[in-house]
C-alpha cells in the first residue's frame, strides 16, 4: 500500500509511542500559507493555539509571522513565550477566568473574543483597575450547522459559544457605553473540519446580513474575524498533504461583504498542523478473535483520542511490513471499549514489533493526551530533514 515516507531506521532507539512531526511538511504549509495571504492585504491570521501548542511547533509558526488565537491563559502565555507578538493575539472563550483576563492585559493583546454580557462587563472592570482599556470583539453566534460531527460544530444556537444573535445589537450599546472596553469588531466560529465551502458561503451571507443591520441601525461593525474550521483530507494524506487554502480564502474572497481596507481576521488550526504529525506505535500483538483479527499497538487513546472521542478516521500504514495487506481491528491497550484506532481496515500484514503510523495527527492528538490507565505522556520526534 501507498505509505508516507518515514526515517523508520532512527525510530528503533526511541520509545513509542510518539508524535513524529515532519517539520520540512509544516514549513512547507507555512508557506504555502504566507503566499496564498500575500493575496489578500486584508486577511490576517492567528494561528489556533489548541490544536497543537507543542513549543516546537508554536516557535516555528511564529517565526513565519502569524499570530494566535488562544481559548486560555495557559495558551496566551505559550504563545507570548513562543514569540508570537502580544498585539496578534486574540483569545475567546465562554468561561475566561478572572486571572486569565488579567494575564491578557498585562501582555496587552491585541484583541479579547468576549462572549458574553456578564464577560463583557468583568472585562471593562478589570481593565479599570488598571487603568487600560481592552480591545473587544463580540463573539456572535450565528444560528449556522456546518457538514460536521455534533461535537465539534460550535455555532448553533444550542451551543455554549457566543452571543445569541438577537442579543447583539444590546450588547454593542452596552460596549460602547463601558469606558474601559473599545469595541473592535465581531468573531464567529462556527465548527471544525469543514470540508464543504458552502458551510463558509453560509457565514458569509450571515456575517453580511448581520452587519447590513447593524450598519442600517447606526452602529458600528468593525472588523470581522470569521474563525477557523477548514478541514483536511484524513482519507488522503500521501495524496492531499496540505488543505485547500487556495479555495477557502478565494471562498470568503467572493462571499464576505466588507469595505476595502477592512482587516478580516482567520483563526485556523487543524488544516495548518494536522498533516505534518503522526502517531508512531509498536505493534505488540497481533491476536485471531472469533471474528476478526486484532493488531493490539502500544499507542492508545490516551495519545490520540480523535478516534475514540469523535469516531474519527486516520489513515494507518505498517512502516516495517511489505507484505500482503490483511484486515485488522487495531486497537490500543487501554481498558475502554472504545480504545479502537480502526475496525477492519486493510494494512500490511502486522508482526510483533512492526512500526505503525497514525497518519494526519498533528491537531488534537498530542495536545488532548493525558495520563489516564498511568501512561506516560508520548515525546515528540522532530523530523527536519530535506
Ligand atoms: C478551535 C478554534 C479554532 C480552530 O479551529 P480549527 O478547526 O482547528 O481550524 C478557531 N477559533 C476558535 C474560537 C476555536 O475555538
Amino acid at each position: 500500500m501507498l505509505k508516507g515516507t518515514f526515517p523508520v531506521a532512527r525510530f528503533s532507539s526511541l520509545k513509542t509511542p510518539f508524535y513524529y512531526y515532519d517539520m520540512d511538511l509544516l514549513a512547507r504549509t507555512l508557506d504555502e500559507l504566507r503566499a496564498q495571504m500575500a493575496r489578500y492585504p486584508d486577511y490576517r491570521m492567528h494561528y489556533a493555539v489548541k490544536a497543537n501548542f507543542n513549543p516546537e511547533i508554536l516557535r516555528l509558526i511564529a517565526s513565519a509571522g502569524f499570530g494566535a488565537d488562544c481559548v486560555s491563559g495557559g495558551e496566551v502565555q505559550a504563545a507570548l513565550d513562543a514569540g508570537f507578538a502580544a498585539k496578534d493575539i486574540v483569545f475567546a472563550g465562554v468561561g475566561k477566568a478572572d486571572w486569565e483576563i488579567n494575564l491578557a492585559l498585562e501582555a496587552g493583546i491585541g484583541r479579547f473574543n468576549v462572549e458574553s454580557l456578564p464577560e463583557l462587563e468583568v472585562l471593562d472592570a478589570l481593565a479599570g483597575a488598571r487603568g487600560a482599556v481592552a480591545p473587544v470583539s463580540l463573539r456572535v453566534n450565528p444560528d449556522i450547522g456546518a457538514h460536521t460531527h455534533a461535537n465539534i460544530t460550535t455555532g448553533l444556537a444550542e451551543n455554549k459559544f457566543g452571543i445569541a444573535y438577537e442579543m447583539l445589537e444590546e450588547v454593542i450599546r452596552r460596549a460602547l457605553s463601558l469606558e474601559h472596553v473599545a469595541f473592535k469588531g465581531l468573531h464567529f466560529h462556527i465548527g471544525s473540519q469543514i470540508l464543504e465551502m458552502d458551510d463558509f458561503v453560509a457565514l458569509c451571507n450571515r456575517v453580511n446580513e448581520l452587519s447590513a443591520r447593524l450598519s442600517r441601525h447606526g452602529l458600528p461593525v468593525g472588523d470581522i474575524n470569521v474563525g477557523g474550521g477548514l478541514g483536511i483530507q484524513y482519507q488522503h494524506p500521501n495524496h492531499f498533504p496540505m488543505a485547500d487554502f487556495a479555495g477557502y480564502f478565494a471562498t470568503f474572497k467572493k462571499h464576505l461583504a466588507v469595505k476595502p481596507g477592512t482587516p478580516v481576521h482567520f483563526e485556523l488550526g487543524r488544516s495548518i498542523v494536522a498533516p505534518c504529525g503522526s502517531l508512531i506505535c509498536r505493534v505488540l500483538y497481533v491476536k485471531q478473535g472469533t471474528s476478526r483479527q486484532f493488531a493490539i499497538i502500544d499507542g492508545s487513546m490516551t495519545e490520540l483520542i480523535r478516534p475514540a472521542l469523535y469516531k474519527a478516521y486516520h489513515r494507518i500504514e505498517n512502516l516495517s511490513s511489505d507484505e500482503p495487506e490483511e484486515v485488522y481491528d487495531v486497537v490500543g491497550p487501554v481498558c475502554e471499549s472504545s480504545d479502537v484506532f480502526a475496525k477492519a481496515v486493510e494494512i500490511d500484514r502486522c508482526h510483533r514489533g512492526d512500526f505503525i503510523a497514525i497518519r494526519s495527527a498533528g491537531a488534537y492528538g498530542e495536545a488532548m493526551a493525558s495520563r489516564y490507565n498511568l501512561h506516560t505522556l508520548p515525546e515528540a520526534f522532530f523530523d527536519w530533514r530535506r
